[in-house]
């Protein structure tokens, strides 16, 4: 690791999971599997409604779309139901993002922005990290409400 990026104590802070159908993936994840069910909130902005279930030292957020426009939507039109993004944990959004425009990755949030639970998060781009979409997600919230 190089002397200017500051080492992250990463953590996978959750998964992200597009589903179509939220209480339909509950009945699986929560009350088939027995995951908790931590909360459940709309974020406008995301045009998503999402649940969080606690698994081990992570979390799933399952994520359904709340209308045809909401990129969840276009997500599932286009590959289907599944894994959306890869949340971690660093210690400092607007730094890392700094770091990564630098070394030039392509950021979908060139700023830090309130997500899901209040946390600042910001995503950077599938097409320039192997087509994982990461949302990185500043420490001291878990991204939960
Ligand atoms: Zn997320």
């Amino acid at each position: 690791m190089s002397k200017d990026l500051p080492e992250n104590t990463a953590r996978v802070a959750h998964i992200g999971i597009a589903v179509r159908d939220l209480d339909e993936a509950l009945r699986l994840y929560h009350e088939a599997l027995g995951l908790p069910l931590h909360g459940r909130e709309s974020v406008e902005g995301d045009g998503v409604n999402v649940a969080f279930l606690p698994a081990g030292d992570t979390e799933l957020e399952l994520l359904e779309a709340t209308g045809p426009e909401s990129p969840v939507a276009r997500f599932i039109e286009k590959r289907g139901e599944g894994i959306h993004h890869i949340a971690l944990e660093v210690d400092d959004v607007a730094e890392t993002l700094k770091n990564l425009r630098d070394r030039g990755y392509r950021l979908i949030d060139e700023e830090p922005r309130i997500g899901a639970g209040g946390v600042r998060v910001a995503f950077v781009h599938p097409r320039s990290t192997s087509g994982v979409l990461i949302e990185l997600c500043e420490k001291g919230g878990d991204g939960r409400p």
